[in-house]
């Protein structure tokens, strides 16, 4: 089963009115996982459409956590799509998919000098659970064709690719590093390719 529409509407939001689409997967056993795409402006199908592709991330997005810069990733985004329309796609996908317990226990051990790789490990944990089909459910959905793709990760434009998309162009969105950040941030660079 697919991710498909369940419900529009207008969402005005500090960066401009957006369009908040909720979909639903029956594969889901609840409804607090539903996927969603905020959307700003025509997405014309003949032309690239900017698209980023983003996982939760509670603690930085929701308690304002310092230790990651997904929030102000999610930030740029969204001014980005409102300034030059796109859509960014919202994933529950929290800890790289691993979910808020074990992300707490990833944290936990990083408080004795472990990168976040290998806290995962040491926990029997995957490095990155994510997955992507929803995303692709609802690209197929808005008509989306040729991206370019706000991203950092090489990952995410070879899954996109493999999926048929014809990733035309890359736009890097990043935060500003702080004293808490900096690790994480380095470990992406340097052990998962991230393009910083
Ligand atoms: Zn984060």
């Amino acid at each position: 089963m697919s991710a498909k529409i369940y419900a529009e509407t207008k969402l005005p939001t500090e960066f401009g009115e957006l369009r908040l689409r909720a979909y639903r997967d029956d594969a889901c056993e609840t409804h607090l996982d539903e996927p969603l795409a905020l959307v700003s402006g025509f997405l014309d199908p003949q032309k690239p459409i900017n698209v980023r592709i983003h996982s939760s991330c509670l603690t930085s997005e929701v308690l304002g956590s310092c230790k990651c810069d997904c929030k102000q990733q999610l930030d740029q985004s969204l001014a980005y799509i409102k300034e030059n329309t796109g859509v960014v796609i919202y994933l529950h996908q929290e800890g790289r998919g691993i979910g808020i317990g074990d992300k707490v226990r990833v944290y936990a051990l990083q408080e004795h000098g472990y990168d976040t790789i290998e806290a995962n490990e040491m926990l029997g944990l995957p490095i990155d659970a994510r997955r992507y089909d929803q995303a692709v459910d609802i690209l197929k959905d808005l008509g989306v064709k040729q991206v370019n793709l706000l991203t950092n990760n090489p990952d995410k434009i070879n899954y996109l690719t493999n999926a048929g998309f014809d990733v035309i162009q890359r736009t890097p969105v990043h935060g500003t590093d702080n004293v808490h950040s900096a690790p994480y941030i380095e470990t992406k660079r340097t052990r998962m390719g991230h393009m910083l």
